[in-house]
């Protein structure tokens, strides 16, 4: 079982970032817990939102993404930019916070879910 940065799930790899070694983290552990209980673990779905870089506290990029990780002609920058950036980091850190609280609370929004992913990795 691998998650996060070291693993490339159905031969099909995910970008190396927080926003897929989280759900991977949740996906692995459910897929322990669904084989121990003897069911067939679920595919995983996980796609992408966005990818961000912040250049101190004060200017950043921000870039919408497809669900596949493609770039959209959508973005912010400067200070827009790291703004939202920052507002990420809040959200990851609080993620990672609830999940530690409430094991198994985390779960993958719709809008983080890529379907396709299934048809392109073969289930
Ligand atoms: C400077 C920097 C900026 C980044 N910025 C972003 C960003 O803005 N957005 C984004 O999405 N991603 C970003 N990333 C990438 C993101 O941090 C990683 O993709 C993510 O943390 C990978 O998670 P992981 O659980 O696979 O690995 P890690 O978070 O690296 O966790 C691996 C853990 O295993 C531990 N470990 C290693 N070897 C052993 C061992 N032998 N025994 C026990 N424990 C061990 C390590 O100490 C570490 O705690 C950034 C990475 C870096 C370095």
């Amino acid at each position: 079982m691998a998650a996060g940065d070291a693993a490339a799930p159905s031969d099909l790899p995910l970008r190396m970032s927080c926003q897929a070694a989280g759900p991977l983290g949740a996906h692995a552990a459910d897929t322990v817990l669904a084989r121990v209980a003897g069911r067939r673990p679920e595919p995983l779905r996980i796609g992408f939102v966005a990818l961000c870089l912040s250049l101190g506290r004060h200017d950043g990029i921000f870039q919408l993404n497809r669900r596949d990780d493609s770039a959209t002609r959508f973005h912010l920058r400067g200070r827009a930019g790291a703004g939202v950036k920052e507002l990420i980091c809040r959200g990851t850190v609080k993620q990672m916070t609830a999940e530690a609280r409430r094991p198994g609370t985390f779960h993958l929004p719709r809008f983080l879910q890529d379907p396709q992913r299934d048809t392109i990795s073969g289930g």
